[in-house]
């Protein structure tokens, strides 16, 4: 399917690796230009390799997203974009007993102001040229309960309710936003929760993954390839229709009917 995107330009926001990356790479296909951005240079140096072998325009910028100063700086060498995918490494898991103030300002400010505060940035050049499209990339569980990750449903909720608003009031100027809601995917994130698991159980990585894996109605986890396609197809010119949606890839976890 052409997305009808080619030769627009995106900002996918910590996506040397992971589910960023693939937001990246399925825009470079559909002939977006990006820029991507991280914190550790070598493998934002490898992901810029991969994305411009594709036949796109690259620019990759070493920063923290989360960081007034590093935010500034990604969003300097972006200058106007037709496309924002925001996202930024999750909180820690942990639990109720565990969560100062503090804990919850670092993820309120990694998870919910940091989207915010780029969504302010670009919405006035979308707004101004009647077309944009917002990605978010939040969770699944802002839909379903986790005790271990309250950091993360904390911030992303308000995130969620943020965009629920904000969506609804730039529809009118052509701008799109949507959230996605990632359950489990074969990321670096998976490997550190899967071996956090295997340790807490006293059982071998691959066990680990196999159970969290047989806790999936579809029974594997989802793929970075997967999620970036949907996020494609979110910032094509065929979902201009779609606005302020919380968009599940979780393989059936979740259990709500709608
Ligand atoms: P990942 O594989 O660990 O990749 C994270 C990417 O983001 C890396 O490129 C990393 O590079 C970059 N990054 C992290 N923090 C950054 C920051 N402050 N500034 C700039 N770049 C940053 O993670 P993922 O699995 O793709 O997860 C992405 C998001 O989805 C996270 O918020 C995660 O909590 C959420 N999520 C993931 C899953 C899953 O199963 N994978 C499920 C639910 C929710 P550097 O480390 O070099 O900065």
């Amino acid at each position: 399917m052409d997305l009808g995107i080619s030769g627009k330009r995106a900002l996918v926001c910590a996506s040397s690796k992971g589910l960023g990356f693939g937001c990246a790479e399925a825009l470079a296909k559909a002939g977006v230009d990006v820029v991507i951005c991280a914190r550790t240079e070598a493998p934002l140096a490898a992901a810029k390799a991969t994305l411009e072998a594709l036949g796109v325009s690259v620019t990759a910028v070493a920063a923290d997203v989360t960081t007034d100063a590093g935010r500034a700086d990604v969003l300097a060498q972006a200058g106007d974009v037709d496309i924002l995918v925001t996202n930024a490494g999750g909180p820690p898991p942990g639990n109720w007993a565990d969560w100062e103030r503090d804990d919850f300002m670092g993820a309120i400010d990694a998870n919910m102001l940091t989207p915010i505060m780029l969504i302010k940035a670009v919405l006035p050049h979308m707004i101004d040229q009647g077309w944009g499209r917002i990605v978010n990339i939040t969770s699944q569980y802002v839909k379903g309960p986790s005790g271990i990750l309250g950091l993360s449903n904390t911030a992303r909720a308000g995130l969620t309710g943020y965009v629920a608003g904000t969506s609804r009031d730039v529809a009118k100027h052509g701008v799109t936003i949507n959230n996605m809601l990632p359950g489990i995917h074969a990321t670096d994130r998976a490997v550190s929760l899967d071996t956090g698991l295997a340790t807490k159980e006293g059982v071998s990585f691959n066990e680990a993954r196999a159970m969290r894996s047989a806790s999936i109605p579809a029974g594997r986890y989802g793929t970075v390839e997967e999620f970036g396609s949907t996020c494609a197809f979110l910032c094509s010119q065929h979902a201009g229709f779609i606005v302020g949606q919380n968009v599940l890839l979780d393989g059936g976890f979740i259990g709500c009917t709608m």
